[in-house]
C-alpha cells in the first residue's frame, strides 16, 4: 500500500498544501526507504516528521493529530511530495481520472435511468410518480402540486 493511499482525503490535501508553501524546511534520507524531516507548524511549532516507504504504517509525526496514533497527518504527506515532486503530477492525475470515471459512471447511470423511465407502461410511472411524491421534499411536492393540479 503506497503511503498516499492510507492518508485520509484531508490530510492528503492539506499536505499538498503544506508542499506547495515549502512547509518542509530540511529534510535527510535515512535509508532506502526512511527519510525524516521538519515542518514549519501554523503556530510555529517543530515537529519531528519519520517516514517509511517499505512500510508506510511505521510513518510518525509528533503533531498533536498523529502523535502515538498510526496516521499518516498532512505532515508525513508534505514530507512526501517534498522528496518525490514527481509524485504530486502523479496523484493530480489519478485524482482527475477517478473524477472521470465518476462523471462517466454517472451520465451512464442517468442514460440508463432514463431508458428505464422510457419503457415504464402508464400505470407504472403512476405508481413510481405517486410513491416519488411521498418521499419528496416539501418543496418539490408543492411544485408539482401547483404546476399540475392548480390548487393553492
Ligand atoms: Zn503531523
Amino acid at each position: 500500500m503506497r503511503l498516499i493511499n492510507i492518508a485520509s482525503n484531508s490530510s492528503t490535501w492539506r499536505g499538498l498544501d503544506y508542499y506547495k508553501e515549502k512547509n518542509i524546511v530540511n529534510y535527510k534520507k535515512i535509508s532506502d526507504f526512511e527519510y525524516s524531516g521538519i515542518p514549519i507548524g501554523s503556530n510555529k511549532e517543530k515537529y519531528n516528521v519519520f517516514m517509511d516507504m517499505e512500510h508506510p504504517r511505521k510513518s510518525k509525526c509528533n503533531c498533536p493529530h498523529a502523535k502515538d496514533k498510526r496516521i499518516i497527518c498532512k505532515h508525513i504527506v508534505a514530507l512526501y511530495f517534498t522528496v518525490f515532486p514527481s509524485k504530486v503530477d502523479q496523484f493530480l492525475k489519478e485524482v482527475e481520472e477517478a473524477n472521470q470515471q465518476y462523471e462517466e459512471y454517472e451520465k451512464e447511470l442517468y442514460r440508463k435511468t432514463i431508458e428505464y423511465i422510457n419503457n415504464m407502461s402508464k400505470s407504472e410511472l403512476q405508481k413510481a410518480l405517486v410513491e416519488t411524491l411521498n418521499y419528496a421534499p416539501e418543496w418539490l411536492y408543492e411544485r408539482f402540486v401547483r404546476n399540475n393540479v392548480g390548487f393553492q
